[in-house]
């Protein structure tokens, strides 16, 4: 079978790259590994920026419906010491470039924007090889293949696409995520909401940090950050959830109740995500008829731009095709040129994970953050 542009990957890039293409005319296809769109929690707030995100929305016609979803007040943001002192506080006066959605209320955006059958469900790639001339074939789990002269990997780290274009893959970047949530936290853990505040909350040491957010109904989600090596984490058994929270916890030993509780009362087992980056800078020489977007092309490690930057790379690719009529290669090299620049300028990832959980933390982002730096 023969399709129009080919997307692997439903995430914010792949549909954002979908609808900006559809909106100029052009035909594409989405191939998600998941079998429906509600197969995964899709949890977590994004802010999102008047500088990269919100220009996708704006490419997308979809800026009303965006704001439609804004949650008020979340762009508060303060940092506090293990103490619970706080150290930096800044309230939503509502006139904040960032403000914060619930990822699966815009994902839900993006796919109700798509004619009818763009996303094809449960067709988990296996393997892509190239046929000559620009064209590939992508085969799937379930036996079937499909050939296209246009190609994105638009499937996240683990891109099964990518392999046609370089060599690199993620490296560990020394340091995990342990997510916990917190529900109905004005009423249930009133200390904990309070420390929290309206919007995000960093507490930061050497090497160690508790970041949470308060999102829609009182819940209260954290990411535990800790510079430990695979092997540490691999000795805490997090298939007892109870007992793994506890040993998560020992490593704040001494920091205040109100943070700690955060990890020791959470409503939900804690799930460890160990963060994965691609080289700084990564590239490629171009390859006829395919190409790579958001963090199948430049992997980092948080820092608040991954999914911004994913679906700007969407809308600007669509742009570059709906510019180059019958000449994709022009595209997706004039698309490639400024992904490149504009990865490497935001994959600032290094940088912001020094300053959070390096020798000086916290006082290093909170200069930062005050401008003093
Ligand atoms: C803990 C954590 C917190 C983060 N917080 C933020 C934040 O606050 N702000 C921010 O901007 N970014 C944040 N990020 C980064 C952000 O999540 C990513 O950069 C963003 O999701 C990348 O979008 P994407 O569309 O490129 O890939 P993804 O969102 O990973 O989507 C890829 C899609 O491809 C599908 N897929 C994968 N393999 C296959 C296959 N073989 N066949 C078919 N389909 C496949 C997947 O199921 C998925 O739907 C965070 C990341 C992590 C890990």
């Amino acid at each position: 079978m023969r399709t129009p542009v080919t997307i692997i990957g439903a995430g914010l890039g792949g549909l954002t790259l979908a609808r900006v293409l559809h909106v100029n005319g052009i035909a594409a296809t989405v191939y998600e590994a998941e079998p429906s769109p509600t197969a995964r929690s899709q949890g977590g707030m994004l802010d999102i920026h008047d500088y990269n995100g919100q220009i996708a929305l704006q490419a997308a016609g979809l800026r009303d419906e965006f704001r439609d979803i804004i949650l008020e007040g979340r762009q508060a943001m303060r940092i506090l010491d293990p103490a619970g002192n706080v150290l930096f506080d800044k309230a939503d006066d509502g006139t904040g470039g960032r403000p914060e959605v619930q990822r699966g209320e815009l994902r839900e955006i993006l796919l109700g924007s798509l004619p009818a059958g763009t996303v094809r469900w449960g067709r988990k790639v296996t393997g892509v090889r190239p046929l000559g001339g620009g064209r590939h074939e992508v085969a799937f789990a379930d036996g079937a293949t499909v050939t296209t002269a246009l190609l994105v990997g638009a499937d996240g780290a683990w891109s099964r696409v990518r392999p046609l274009l370089s060599e690199a893959t993620p490296e560990y970047t020394g340091t995990s995520f342990v997510e916990t949530y917190l529900f109905d936290a004005d009423a249930q853990h009133p200390a904990t909401a309070k420390a929290i505040g309206g919007g995000s909350m960093l507490a930061l040491a050497p090497g160690k940090g508790i970041q949470a957010h308060r999102e829609s109904g009182g819940t209260l989600h954290t990411y535990v950050a800790l510079r430990r090596s695979q092997g540490w984490f691999a000795d805490v058994d997090f298939t007892a959830p109870a007992e793994a929270a506890a040993r998560i916890a020992r490593e704040f030993d001494g920091w205040t109740p109100e943070l700690t509780a955060l990890i020791t009362d959470g409503d939900t087992a804690p799930i460890l995500r160990p963060l994965y980056a691609l080289p700084t800078g990564h590239r490629w020489d171009r390859v006829p008829g395919v190409t790579l977007l958001g963090d199948a092309a430049h992997l980092a490690a948080p820092n608040g731009e991954g999914a911004n930057l994913a679906m700007l790379d969407g809308a600007e690719l669509a742009t570059a095709l709906a510019a180059h009529p019958g000449d994709a290669e022009a595209a997706l090299t004039a698309y490639e040129q400024a992904m490149f620049t504009r990865g490497t300028e935001a994959a600032d990832a290094d940088r912001i994970q020094e300053l959070m959980f390096g020798d000086d933390a916290p006082h290093g982002l909170v200069a930062e953050f005050a401008g003093d730096r």
